[in-house]
């Protein structure tokens, strides 16, 4: 029998604005999202408010169609929050993209998208023009996400030329969603390979991330809910990037629903992650198992302050019990762990706030999902047993964007989403993760698809064949190529020049930092599908001599 959550909640069935600005409360005056370098540039739920109802009349007036897709490609920054929701709200749909992404990354995301528009950070410009020119994307269409000037460049503007003034959209307002509007509109799509195959978009509706900010909160709050007691203010640092789903549902959802105030930062840079939580007495931190390695390894830690920091959430990657307590011991704090993926949101277990957990459970099932465990066979798994999690639940994604063949596969018969992550079990009700299944590798807490890397490694004139796994190392895991040369070519290309070519067409955290290693065949089975199984047991024994 499947496993449900032990807990239920109420979700509000509505869209993302009617859920965040309700008509009967006036959006307070406090500085919520606020740029960590320089706190005089902030934003209150009430001026995001007003630059949210600006965007999606002005978006309006761009004549796109409800469900077109905007793309933003920007580093954090405190007017992402208002693009996610300018953009959701109005009924179009946001894609984040990667700033950290090249020409070719770049332009597999406006091809797959299909967007009608794209906001920029002026930085990343070079990169856009190059993709728009290489996928005809007209000019006119992309928007200086900045208040900077256009920089000469005829045909783009600065975002806000189309925007009405405040007064002008004042009156500018949507209609409410249903329960079954909420649950069938895409509020956004969040990339992800899933369990297999090229990255694609995982369709969001306003439903689901209504569904997993309730979650989170309602298992982030048990302890006050058990004791009665409320929560002390809350100060959180904004370093996950908000084009992916966990700097969304958190920095942006999760913290106008629970007013937390958030300090933005650009991008993570260590010093500066350390200064801001000293500066800003941040109290909270959502983030993944590097920032821990570092917390619990890097000397310059100790140069900092870090007193006013109270609970770290961590999830996105394997994060092993020993470093889990190290950190806790060291900071005198709650590292609670979570699980979670793209297509269920952002995240599914938890283990309850209050709770100081020492085992390195990922916790319990959110309220009103449900999970099984299944192993190779097929068949469902006890308490104790390793087996793939399978979930259902209100944060479950509605499938792939124009990828039926992809959402198919992803579902069993019962509309359970096959996750890839293998798991156990105990009888009551916490779960373990024991391995990953799927595909994917996780460098950093970033997807690196092998399937992307293995078709780049298929374009190089000296390549016959490429397979490409995780190396697993102590505390992370980097992507290895196993490449077969053609024969005309054995001496041709050194495993090095392989390395850097692959470096110079991806973003860092896809590089072939595990090295690329020379084999006569790649390991495949009749029916021609490589064999992952073979090659997690060679990196298994390369990383031992690693
Ligand atoms: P993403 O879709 O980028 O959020 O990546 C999701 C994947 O990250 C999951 O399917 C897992 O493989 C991995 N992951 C997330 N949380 C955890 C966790 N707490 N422990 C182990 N792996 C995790």
């Amino acid at each position: 029998m499947p496993s449900q959550s032990p807990f239920r909640i109420d979700i509000p069935a509505t869209d993302l604005l009617t859920y965040l600005f309700p008509e009967s409360k006036e959006p307070p005056e406090i500085p919520l999202w606020i740029d960590a370098d320089d706190i005089s540039n902030s934003l209150s739920p009430r001026q995001l408010f007003s630059w949210v109802k600006r965007l999606g009349l002005g978006l309006q007036g761009l004549g796109l169609e409800k469900k077109d897709v905007v793309m933003v490609y920007s580093h954090n920054h405190i007017f992402v929050p208002v693009a996610y929701l300018g953009i959701a709200g109005s009924g179009y749909i946001f894609s984040g993209c990667n700033p950290a992404y090249g020409v070719e990354e770049t332009i597999f995301q406006i091809q797959n998208t299909e967007c009608k528009a794209i906001f920029v950070e002026p930085s990343l410009l070079p990169v856009l023009l190059k993709a728009a020119s290489r996928t005809s994307f007209p000019t006119h269409r992309i928007y200086l996400f900045s208040d900077k000037d256009t920089q000469g460049i005829a045909g783009i503007n600065d975002w806000q030329s189309f925007l009405p003034s405040v007064s002008e959209a004042e009156s500018w307002s949507w209609t409410p969603m249903n329960a079954s509007q909420s649950q069938s509109t895409v509020a956004a799509l969040n990339y992800s390979s899933g369990t297999t195959g090229l990255p694609k978009g995982a369709m969001i509706s306003h439903q689901n991330v209504i569904a997993n900010v309730e979650q989170s909160i309602y298992m982030r709050d048990l302890e006050q809910r058990y004791n009665a007691t409320s929560r002390p203010q809350e100060r959180w640092l904004g370093f996950l990037p908000l084009y992916h789903a966990y700097g969304q549902l958190w920095s942006i959802v999760a913290a106008a629903r629970t007013m937390s105030p958030c300090y933005f930062m650009r991008s993570f840079n260590y010093a500066k992650f350390l200064e801001n939580i000293q500066k800003h007495s941040i109290t909270h931190i959502q983030t993944a198992p590097p920032v821990l390695v570092m917390l619990a390894k890097r000397p310059e830690t100790k140069d900092y302050d870090l007193s006013s920091l109270k609970n770290i959430l961590c999830g996105a990657a394997p994060l092993s019990k020993e470093l889990q307590n190290e950190v806790s011991e060291r900071f005198g704090l709650k590292v609670v762990q979570t699980w979670g993926m793209t297509e269920v949101t952002c995240s599914c277990l938890h283990v309850p706030g209050g709770r100081d957990d020492r085992s390195g459970s990922v916790g319990y099932i959110d309220p009103n999902a449900t999970i099984k465990l299944i192993d190779d066979d097929g068949k469902e798994v006890g308490p104790g047993e390793r087996g793939e999690i399978y979930v259902k639940g209100p944060n479950v994604c509605m499938g792939y964007w124009r990828n039926e063949r992809a959402t198919k596969d992803t579902f069993d018969e019962e509309g359970f989403l096959k996750t890839g992550d293998i798991a156990i079990n105990d009888k009551n009700g916490w779960y373990w993760i024991v391995d990953r299944k799927k595909e994917l590798i996780k460098v950093k807490g970033f997807q690196v698809a092998p399937a992307e890397l293995e078709a780049l490694l298929l374009e190089h004139e000296h390549i016959a064949d490429a397979a490409v796994c995780a190396l697993q190392l102590e505390h992370e895991e980097i992507p290895r190529a196993y490449v077969v040369l053609k024969i005309e070519h054995k001496s041709a290309s050194s495993e090095w020049d392989i390395e850097k070519w692959v470096g110079d067409r991806v973003a860092k955290h896809k590089q072939l930092s595990g090295g690329v290693f020379f084999i006569d065949e790649v390991p495949k089975s009749p029916s021609g599908k490589i064999q992952r199984k073979v090659l997690r047991e060679w990196a298994k024994k390369d990383a031992q001599e690693w």
